[in-house]
């Protein structure tokens, strides 16, 4: 049963422990008096945004770096992808990734061009990656064809970021493990990864350095998955945690408690009687394959017609494939209809489109069909001009399964804007625009809390990292006030000893 986000925190009673969980100063300091091992965190990253996930941990002579992200989004934090590594890539020993996302493994083929170490991962993630980081070269180098060929950058000439060389390289020193092994750096400094649950392969990285009898474990989210997803399984529950690193996409807001599933019959039916066409932008990695999954669950319950459903992306396909050969990443539900002979990322009806001219077909398609293309946030793909081509009719519909960072179409879109510039137009917005938040892959702040919650007692201190500052500084009060917890929101190049 999904539980009621809203009414978690005070259904719990004392007597189940909640004021055990609160701060208790003097056993802390009592625990902590002997200081023999430390650890220096430096944010450079994922600080007053949700991109650009990138953490330094140094310990035990060893330079860690937690996701080597891409910053999207705001040209500020654009900008960043292009200045000099804050700490020379030769100087760093290993990379440990949380998951797939750009916003996390995006910026390691340009870092690899001068890291020789290995980067370390769960198998899934490394697929994922794959996928990732190549199409992200791909669009590097198309951009800065397009701006060569155009005049419309102020370099000359222009060049990517990374090309897919560059990319090919960084994908040649992953170096992946599964959930749960034991990775030691050294006899006393440990690594593991744990399922953050929020997309395939998604890991919480549980990092523990030994010395003196005496232990210090520090945990990082990476993005946290919310309990009962399709697929995924609910985020690991941590203990025994020292210093913790949380994210905060969601930190000013729930999630709209009406099961996903029931809002997204709701616009699919309403889409077939406006006569429209339902376009989705999902992203290829993990949230078309829930929406897949969704359709799928919908149509076997009569709760909407079998549509066709185009999955206009070729990534998208790949990232499936992936999904496909890693079932053993599945919640035991998702096994369980495996096991049973179900397929279960098929809708009756699915057509995956992986060349040019499928894709433009699609334009002929008048009504009655689901087109489901890449990006999630309409900052590039195929989905640009699915847009371009049906935001000015009435009788179409576009809905947004997922979070829209500042400074993208989708956030224009999603805040009623009246048009939106795509391949340099400004194209008016007369479909239906709907938003569906209960897809998110990341907890809200009561299922961040929820989590805390479980953790057998408070760390020594909480950074809060990967929000909006309004999202960080939300959830930073909300753990304070209702756990009583050290809670620090970091500024970007901050470094913390922790001891
Ligand atoms: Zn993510």
């Amino acid at each position: 049963m999904r539980f009621a986000p809203q009414t978690i925190l005070p259904a719990v009673p004392a007597a189940f422990g909640w004021e055990e969980l609160r701060a208790d100063k003097g056993v802390s300091c009592i625990m902590r008096a002997r200081v023999e091992v430390s650890m220096e965190l430096t944010f450079l990253g994922a600080t007053g945004t949700v991109t650009g996930s990138r953490f330094l941990l140094e310990v035990e002579g060893k330079r860690l770096l937690v996701d080597c992200g891409l910053y999207q989004g705001l040209k500020q934090y654009r900008l960043r992808n292009w200045e000099p590594f804050p700490v020379s890539p030769e100087r760093i020993d290993l990379v440990f990734l949380t998951h797939a996302h750009l916003d996390h493994v995006g910026y390691l083929p340009r870092f690899c061009r001068s890291f020789s170490g290995k980067i370390h991962c769960t198998h899934a993630t490394r697929d994922l990656a794959e996928i990732v980081l190549l199409d992200s070269a791909h669009l590097q180098e198309e951009d800065a064809y397009w701006a060569n060929k155009k005049g419309y950058s102020k370099h000359r000439p222009a060049l990517p970021l990374y090309t897919v060389a560059d990319a090919e390289h960084a994908l040649s020193l992953f170096a992946p493990f599964h959930y749960g092994e034991d990775i030691f750096l050294t006899k006393t400094l440990r690594v593991k990864f744990k399922d953050a649950g929020h997309i395939l392969g998604s890991s919480l990285v549980d990092i523990k350095t030994t010395k003196g009898g005496r232990t210090l474990r520090v945990a990082f989210s990476g993005d946290l998955g919310r309990p009962d997803r399709p697929i995924l399984r609910d985020p690991t529950q941590l203990y025994e945690v020292d210093y913790l690193i949380v994210e905060s996409t969601y930190g000013n807001r729930l999630h709209d408690s009406t099961p996903p599933e029931q809002e997204l019959a709701r616009v699919v039916n309403e889409s077939v009687a406006r006569g429209g066409v339902l376009v989705i932008p999902a992203a290829a990695v993990g949230r078309t394959q829930e929406l897949l999954y969704a359709l799928r669950e919908l149509e076997e319950r009569g709760e909407i017609p079998a549509l066709p459903v185009y999955v206009d992306s070729p990534m998208a396909i790949d990232a499936t494939g992936v999904f496909e050969k890693r079932k053993g990443y599945y919640d035991l539900k998702a096994k369980v209809l495996e096991l049973e002979g179900k397929r279960i990322l098929q809708t009756k009806r699915v057509r995956f489109c992986r060349n040019r001219d499928e894709s433009k077909s699609l334009n002929a398609v008048a009504r009655e069909a689901i087109i489901v293309s890449a990006s999630g946030m309409v900052t590039g793909g195929r989905i640009l001009h699915h847009l371009e081509h049906r935001l000015p009719r009435p009788q179409d519909t576009v809905l947004f399964i997922g979070y829209q960072a500042e400074g993208t179409r989708g956030r224009t879109l999603v805040e009623g804007e009246p048009t939106v510039k795509i391949h340099g137009q400004e194209v008016p917005v007369k479909a239906h625009i709907e938003l569906i938040s209960g897809f998110s892959a990341h907890a809200d702040y009561q299922e961040t809390l929820a989590w805390l919650v479980g953790f057998n007692r408070p760390p020594l201190k909480t950074f809060i990292v990967h929000g909006e500052p309004e999202a960080a500084a939300s959830l930073a009060e909300k753990i304070r006030e209702k756990l009583g917890w050290d809670v620090v929101i970091p500024m970007f190049g901050e470094t913390h000893t922790l001891e």
